[in-house]
């Protein structure tokens, strides 16, 4: 069965989620920003097997321990979406820009589009992308658990910035629409920050998309 538990991690208190296929153990961490130490504790106080990195975009706060811990535990780092190429460059300066520790330069073992599917053990998430806050944001979907992986493009009552290079609010509303609410009311939602809500919930009372 797919379980995850979220470890907010950065000066932004990012959600990084640790996900899990609990018959074998088999592990990923989702958006590793950083304080890796903690996530690692996490992952071994859980009695996980951490096998991949899956990134939802590649800005500092998701991105930025990517590429230590893939080379430190011979991790492949999964995602984002090929549009994000331009951020993965701009790591090192992201990580002056909002002080972070030097991030160490990565490229993902495989790229992914829209459609897609990512694994652990018996456990298979579906890969959608959701273009507007970075234009290769990718959302990761656990449909039979009702949970979704959705990193900046949408919060509980609110949605991701827009106003970066390459972003796009009316394609960050247009993914929201035509990829997210069609996961369903019910699905639980783990944003990039902040608390969890369902996509019903923000269907009716999001100040940005509620009505749509
Ligand atoms: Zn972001
Ligand atoms: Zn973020």
């Amino acid at each position: 069965m797919f379980r995850y538990h979220t470890v907010p991690v950065t000066p932004f208190a990012q959600n990084a989620s640790l996900v899990w296929d609990d018959a074998t153990m088999q592990a990923a961490v989702i958006d590793p920003g950083g304080d890796l130490d903690r996530l690692l504790s996490e992952a071994a106080r859980l009695g996980l097997r951490l096998e991949q990195i899956w990134l939802t975009h590649a800005h500092i706060d998701h991105a930025g321990g990517a590429g230590e811990l893939a080379r430190t535990l011979g991790l492949p780092i999964i995602g984002p979406h090929p549009g994000d190429q331009f951020w993965i460059d701009a790591l090192p300066e992201q990580s002056r820009m909002f002080g972070f520790p030097p991030a160490e330069p990565f490229t993902p073992s495989r790229w992914l589009a829209d459609g897609d599917t990512v694994s652990l053990g018996a456990c298979t998430l579906q890969v959608r992308h959701c273009p507007g806050h970075t234009p290769g944001h990718v959302v990761f979907h656990a449909a039979e658990a009702q949970r979704a992986f959705v990193g900046d493009v949408l919060f509980a009552g609110s949605i991701g910035r827009t106003d970066f290079p390459g972003g796009s609010y009316e394609q960050l509303v247009e993914s929201i629409v035509t990829r997210l609410w069609p996961m369903g009311d019910e699905t639980v939602f783990i944003p990039g920050h902040g608390p969890e809500s369902t996509f019903g919930r923000e269907r009716r009372s999001n100040p940005y998309v509620g009505g749509t």
